[in-house]
């Protein structure tokens, strides 16, 4: 039978871009196909921060950061905690990728004109010792241009490879079934959907108006996680984490569908690890929705106060960006889905980041006049100020006692006790006299600011949450937020896909979120965060490059 191109890619988002991109380079035919529309190209990295998991970089370097290739498998091994037979392959890809951070990764995006912000963040501190949870060191490398500054390089190259007829895009062309003969994939089939003309990222029509077949040597499955489907992620919510939530927001949109992760597993490919998710759980909802159940992640710097639904402080190191997994077993360990932060204008204006490229113009819009304000201005950025006036969880009072009330209202439930919550924080607001202190939350504070990066931009200066003069006061109602699938196809380092029975299935490769960004889970249970996009690059790179030598 003729093949329509040598290799098909099923997904453009960024796996499926960089993969096509391989491919076309290496003088082979592609077709990428997606249900989406042309304006969604990019998939889920367009929305994206941008942030970059990067080691001993020259911005590290120059903000006095020292790291290694040793120090970040350590760092990545303590938050993975391999601890299963199928781990044997995503511990390669997590050994491989370290590899490409601490090596290749900034120069190879760096020629294709990628460019970096030069204060490096700061995410998943941990608190552990140091073999446990979280980075040693900021890794965390914000992509000038945030999310579309990430798709850029690679939508570029694949439309030059579509002009000189290399690429072919095949939009609105949703995948139904994979095609597989004699143990060998042959092509895929599925629906064309009618045309639409939704903005980028809002759900489109799933109306089907014909069909199709496409042949090709080798298919290329990148076609992204489960996280806008909740039924899905309540179906693999692992046993350990208890119920899953009642209450859950979208951090994805709803393209983020987990249909065609069912689809390839019923060709015969090995799924493992599908319990493994990144969720978080400081999720606001959005107040200017562009899908459907619209969460926005609050990126906080270490100050807020936490409480659970009841009350009770997060216990010692559940503090503000130290461990997103252990914070989520805490919270759904109180029987309720959401908790509160709260804290001060101070706070807010230097420590809420909101992740999201549409969240972030002055570095979106790669302005340095407007970026500079985030060191400078009086208030918060525009976009946290606009959630803190029209966002359905911010509460702002003058006074403890009426925040404590506001609270209670929007809960409905009525679990929080102003005596109780006044003396948590006047406790807390008593070790603010000394910088040496027994509040681990208040050390890590003093740690942060010794930090350039942090002290500049992402950590307010030490004060009493109850100071007026650092008021008014701000309570946050946070929510868990679905995101990533850390689970998926098991391959190995070329990105070739196990089946159920072992062997490898010919000519089926999987990329990106789909096979858990390598390997079928190459975090473990954990990410040390910027790993996503990074695990694209590296995943859709390997699977380009073997499947384009693979085919005759
Ligand atoms: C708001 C936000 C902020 C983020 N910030 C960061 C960050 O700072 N750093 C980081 O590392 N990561 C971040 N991420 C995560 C990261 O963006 C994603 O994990 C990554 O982009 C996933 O890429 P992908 O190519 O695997 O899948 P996707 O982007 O989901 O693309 C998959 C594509 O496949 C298509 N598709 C699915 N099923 C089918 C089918 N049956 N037929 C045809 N087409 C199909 C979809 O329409 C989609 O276009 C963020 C994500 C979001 C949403």
């Amino acid at each position: 039978m003729a093949e329509d191109a040598d290799v098909i890619v099923v997904g453009g988002g960024l796996a499926g871009l960089v993969a096509a991109t391989e491919i076309a380079d290496a003088g082979k035919r592609v077709i990428v196909v997606d249900q989406e529309g042309e304006q969604s190209l990019g998939g889920q990295a367009f929305w994206s921060f941008g942030g970059l998991f990067l080691v001993d970089s020259p911005e590290q370097r120059r903000l006095g950061i020292k790291d290694n290739y040793d120090l970040a498998l350590q760092d990545w091994l303590g938050t993975a905690g391999f601890d299963r037979d199928d781990d044997h392959w995503p511990k390669r890809w997590a050994e491989a990728y370290v590899a490409f951070a601490a090596g290749e990764k900034r120069d190879w995006l760096r020629a294709m004109g990628h460019r970096i912000f030069p204060v490096v963040g700061w995410a998943e501190r941990g608190g552990y010792d140091a073999m446990g949870h979280g980075n040693s060191v900021p890794r965390f490398h914000v992509t000038w241009g945030t999310g579309p500054g990430i798709v850029e390089p690679f939508e570029r190259r694949a439309r030059e490879a579509h002009k000189s007829g290399r690429l072919i895009f095949k939009f609105r062309h949703r995948v139904d079934a994979l095609i597989i003969g004699n143990g060998s994939v042959e092509g895929i089939s599925g629906s064309i959907l009618e045309p639409d003309n939704v903005e980028r990222g809002q759900s489109s029509s799933r109306k089907i108006v014909g069909d199709f077949t496409l042949r090709a040597q080798a298919v290329i499955v990148a076609s992204g996680g489960i996280g806008g489907n909740h039924d899905l992620v309540r179906q693999n919510w692992p046993k350990r984490l208890g119920e899953p939530p009642k209450n859950m927001i979208s951090g994805v949109p709803e393209h983020v569908d987990g249909r065609m992760i069912g689809i390839t597993e019923a060709a015969g490919a090995r799924l493992i690890n599908r319990d493994r998710m990144w969720h978080y759980v400081e999720g606001i909802r959005n107040w200017s929705p562009i899908w459907p159940r619209h969460g926005i992640r609050i990126l906080p710097g270490p100050s807020s106060m936490w409480f659970d639904a009841t009350g009770k402080r997060l216990p010692a190191p559940l503090f503000p960006g130290s461990d997103t997994l252990g914070q989520l077993e805490y919270i759904m360990s109180t029987g309720h889905d959401y908790s509160w932060f709260t804290l001060t204008q101070s706070i807010i204006k230097k420590e809420f980041a909101l992740s999201g490229s549409e969240q972030n113009p002055d570095l979106t819009g790669k302005s340095w006049r407007m970026t500079i304000k985030r060191a400078t201005n009086k208030g918060a950025p525009a976009p946290v100020e606009a959630f803190k006036q029209k966002g359905a969880d911010f509460i702002v009072r003058d006074n403890l006692a009426d925040l404590v009330s506001a609270m209670n209202a929007l809960s409905g439930d009525n679990l929080l006790e102003l005596d109780h919550i006044k003396a948590q924080i006047d406790a807390r607001d008593r070790e603010m006299s000394n910088p040496y202190v027994k509040d681990a939350q208040v050390m890590n504070i003093h740690n942060a600011r010794r930090y350039v990066g942090d002290r500049l931009i992402r950590t307010a200066k030490p004060h009493r949450i109850l100071d007026v003069e650092h008021g008014p006061l701000i309570a946050v109602k946070l929510n868990i937020l679905t995101r990533k699938t850390l689970g998926g196809f098991e391959t190995d380092l070329d990105s070739r896909v196990f089946g159920t029975n072992g062997q490898i299935i010919r000519g089926l490769y999987a990329a990106g979120e789909a096979a858990g960004f390598g390997g079928g889970g190459m975090h473990g249970y954990r990410s040390l965060e910027g790993t996503f996009l990074g695990g694209c690059l590296f995943s859709g790179r390997n699977a380009g490059r073997a499947a384009a030598k693979g085919v005759a």
